[in-house]
């Protein structure tokens, strides 16, 4: 097979490779990207978008059995319901394809060449491309390391028959009637409130004393509430041990240092991700590490002269919006453009039930920085909008520096927060003082009124509380 020689290989098609190679074709660099799996990688295809769409539809599930179960009082009548999670699945791999597709055409749009198959590199200028039809090798003056993570599986609880994956949870087409969690972080609570709202029985165990662990306690608590009230039982400080000697039970370690067994259909086990740094020749290159991560600097290069690496190789936090921005940043970088890793925050989002949302620092961050700062919180039981949705549970929190209001916090828990990121990032990002929020007329009747209502309390003159 004739060889390829390009200036920019990037390896991984996640949201970091692809949106890294759409910026360098657009910028007429003579990119290849290779994918040994499936355009879009973990977040188009296994984690974020076919997350919130089970998310969605077991929200709408719920709502609806909800106004079968107790008589609505927004007066909406249901003599029935039931879900037929086959056609979830279906409905869900739709989008995907959709997305895959959509992918395929913007590479295409920007002229980048796409070899499908498993790269190993052989040298810091050249990689194997193990395709259907043979070994293609290919050279390039810069190579893009984006292959990304996969999930963490414990010693005592490999995965396989009852222990599933979050790739597992997101295709199953029958409900499991018990689903035990282990992990109570971003992956076991966002699916375990789904599968709870489907109609399974949900444990979560999770290791430290709370849920979410990277969030602090207030703004949890209304999740918490939650979850008791669709039934989840939720087990703190307890440890996974294993399958139960018959294999049909997950055994525990409490938070009393008792064993007890929980019997499970299925036990997801969602512990955390790793970074993917077998098989692809890495160990060839003996780049510096982090921990288990590739090491980067500002702009993303890698201890190997020409070779960067961008998205969940590179470490926290493993999100797709931040492997996006190394990508494009990266692909400016190697067309010649002067950038570097300049970013005030990345917003980060649990898509629970109410979802969190956050932005640069929390109080406590704050403080600890050294900041003295001004906090204004406002709840949602005050925001006419969020009564009008039957959505008052939760609050904006707004954290600025006390010398000169500059705000360098947002964060806030309610129903359909996660759109209010974009405003929290957007402030911090351009450098907003309390009084530019508090300056920007927020239309009304929006759950966004509550950000600025939050400011107007850091600035000592609440209106509507
Ligand atoms: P990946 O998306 O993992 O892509 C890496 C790609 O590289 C893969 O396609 C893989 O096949 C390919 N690859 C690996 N090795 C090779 C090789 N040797 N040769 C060729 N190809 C290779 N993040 C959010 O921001 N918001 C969310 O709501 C969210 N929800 C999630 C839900 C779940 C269930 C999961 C699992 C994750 C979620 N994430 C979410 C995290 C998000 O998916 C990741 O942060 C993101 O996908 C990382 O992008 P990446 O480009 O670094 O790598
Ligand atoms: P996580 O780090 O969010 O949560 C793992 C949890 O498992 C932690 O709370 C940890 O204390 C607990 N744990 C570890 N070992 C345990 C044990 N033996 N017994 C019980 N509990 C144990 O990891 P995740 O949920 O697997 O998600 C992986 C990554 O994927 C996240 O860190 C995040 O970067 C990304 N993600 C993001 C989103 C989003 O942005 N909405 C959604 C899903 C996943």
């Amino acid at each position: 097979m004739k060889e390829i020689l390009c200036k920019l290989l990037v390896i991984g098609a996640g949201p970091g490779g692809y949106v890294c190679a759409i910026r360098a074709g657009q910028l007429g660099v003579d990119t290849v990207l290779v994918e040994a799996g499936k355009l879009g990688g973990t977040c188009l295809n296994v984690g974020c978008i076919p997350s919130k769409a089970l998310i969605h539809a077991a929200d709408e599930f719920c709502a609806i059995r909800g106004m079968q179960q107790a008589r609505s009082p927004i007066g909406i009548r249901v003599e029935s319901c039931s879900i037929d999670l086959a056609a979830t699945v279906a409905w869900k791999n739709g989008i995907v394809g959709r997305l895959n597709s959509g992918v395929a055409a913007l590479l295409q749009k920007a002229s980048v060449k796409i070899v499908h198959g498993r790269a190993a590199f052989r040298d810091g200028k050249t990689v194997a491309v193990e395709t259907e039809t043979g070994v293609q090798i290919i050279r390039a003056e810069a190579i893009v390391i984006a292959t990304g993570s996969e999930p963490v599986s414990l010693p005592d609880l490999p995965f396989g028959g009852r222990v599933i994956t979050s790739t597992d949870a997101l295709s199953l087409t029958n409900l499991p009637e018990r689903l035990v969690i282990v992990g109570g972080g971003y992956i076991g609570l966002e699916l375990g409130t789904a599968f709870a709202k489907l109609g399974s029985k949900v444990i979560v165990v999770e290791a430290t004393p709370q849920i979410l662990p990277l969030y602090d306690s207030e703004l949890v608590r209304p999740v918490s509430r939650r979850l008791e009230q669709l039934g989840v039982r939720v087990m703190t400080g307890a440890k996974a041990k294993g399958l139960s000697a018959a294999g049909d039970a997950l055994l525990i370690e409490t938070s009393a240092g008792r064993e007890e067994e929980l019997p499970a259909d299925r036990i997801l086990a969602t512990v955390g991700r790793r970074p993917r740094t077998e098989g692809s020749g890495l160990q060839e290159l003996d780049l510096d590490r982090a921990g288990p991560y590739l090491r980067i600097d500002d702009q993303c290069r890698t201890s190997m002269r020409g070779i960067y690496a961008i998205g969940d190789i590179t470490g926290e936090p493993m999100l797709a919006h931040r492997a996006m921005a190394q990508g494009e940043m990266v692909a400016e970088i190697v067309a010649g453009r002067k950038r570097g890793w300049d970013k005030r925050c990345i917003p980060a989002i649990c898509f629970t039930d109410p979802e969190i949302v956050t932005a640069g620092l929390s109080p406590a961050e704050a403080r600890a920085q050294g900041y003295e700062v001004r906090i204004g919180q406002f709840p949602f039981s005050a925001n006419g909008r969020a009564m009008t949705i039957q959505a008052e549970d939760g609050f904006v929190r707004i954290v600025a520096r006390a010398d000169n209001n500059l705000v360098i916090g947002a964060q806030a828990v309610g129903n359909g927060v996660s759109e209010l990121s974009t405003a929290f990032a957007l402030a911090i990002e351009m450098g907003a003082r309390l009084e530019d929020i508090a300056g920007t007329i927020h239309a009304h009747p929006t759950r966004g009124e509550a950000f600025q209502e939050a400011v107007f309390k850091a600035l000592g003159h609440a209106l509507h509380i």
